[in-house]
């Protein structure tokens, strides 16, 4: 097992119980990463996930908090803080999807969408990047979407949740780039999880068909780049977007 240089490091993944997350929560914990796994809601989920981690001889421990709450946030770092330490690698992957277009996006949808996808990377970098720029290390993965990149008619809040991500990435990893602290995004195209339970099979097939690969992502295809970006393999990079969408969006 290679360790990517995080042996030891204490991770925090928020929506780290299902999908992408719970992928992501598996990869650290298997590279050696002690690992908070934060969920909102569903406690069986979280549990599970602890319990695959610690089945194959991880340290995982679940935190529930909604990340788009403040109060939430600063209880989640400390009760974190008091079960592993301090937080050295976040990723930022918490987050909802609505399909509808513009007629269906309301201003209530578009708040929950920046509060829930958007504010909380915010609110949960705030409350770590002091620590980690004080110990003179730090990683930040914020788990965008090729949303970002490319119109959506069909999730604009979405879209413009994640592209703020995008902004939030670029502008924060240049101010703490003296620091030992390296923030980079990462673009998933179409991943299998439940977050798409509301979007007919017909537009799924045929987004799959627009995927030069064929095929839809798996959660564990995130997992990997994500742990490449806060690994040592990625040290001299910050600041980046990695697309992970089988072709479905290359950038030059
Ligand atoms: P998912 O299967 O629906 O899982 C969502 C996770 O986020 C769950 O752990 C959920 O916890 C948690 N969560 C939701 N709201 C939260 C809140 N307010 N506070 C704390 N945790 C919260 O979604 P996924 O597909 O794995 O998506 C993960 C990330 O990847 C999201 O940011 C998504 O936008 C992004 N992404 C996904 C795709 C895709 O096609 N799947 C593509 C591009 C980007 P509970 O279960 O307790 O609610």
């Amino acid at each position: 097992m290679s360790d990517h240089g995080i042996d030891g490091r204490v991770a925090l993944v928020t929506g780290g119980s299902r999908g992408i997350g719970r992928a992501i929560s598996q990869e650290l914990a298997a590279a050696g990463a002690r690992v908070a796994v934060n969920y909102r809601s569903d406690h069986d989920a979280a549990a599970e996930t602890v319990e695959a981690i610690q089945s194959a001889g991880g340290t995982a421990t679940a935190v529930a908090a909604d990340v788009s709450n403040e109060a939430d946030v600063d209880r989640l770092i400390a009760e974190v803080d008091a079960a592993l330490g301090p937080v050295d690698l976040l990723v930022n992957n918490a987050g909802i999807f609505d399909y509808g277009d513009h007629h269906e996006t309301t201003v209530q949808l578009w708040h929950r969408t920046i509060a829930v996808n958007l504010t909380s990377a915010f609110l949960v970098s705030w409350a770590v990047k002091d620590g980690m720029i004080q110990r003179g290390y730090g990683r930040i993965v914020n788990v965008a979407s090729i949303a970002a990149l490319r119109p959506r008619p069909n999730s604009i809040a979405y879209a413009a949740s994640k592209a703020g991500m995008v902004g939030l990435t670029r502008s924060l990893a240049e101010g703490v780039a003296g620091d030992g602290v390296r923030v980079n995004a990462i673009a998933p195209g179409l991943i299998e999880t439940d977050i798409l339970a509301d979007v007919d099979t017909g537009v799924l097939d045929d987004l799959v068909e627009a995927t030069p690969m064929k095929r839809i992502g798996q959660p564990d295809d995130i997992a990997s780049v994500t742990l490449f970006l806060l690994g040592d393999g990625s040290n001299f990079m910050t600041g980046q977007t990695l697309v992970a969408s089988g072709g479905r969006v290359m950038l030059p």
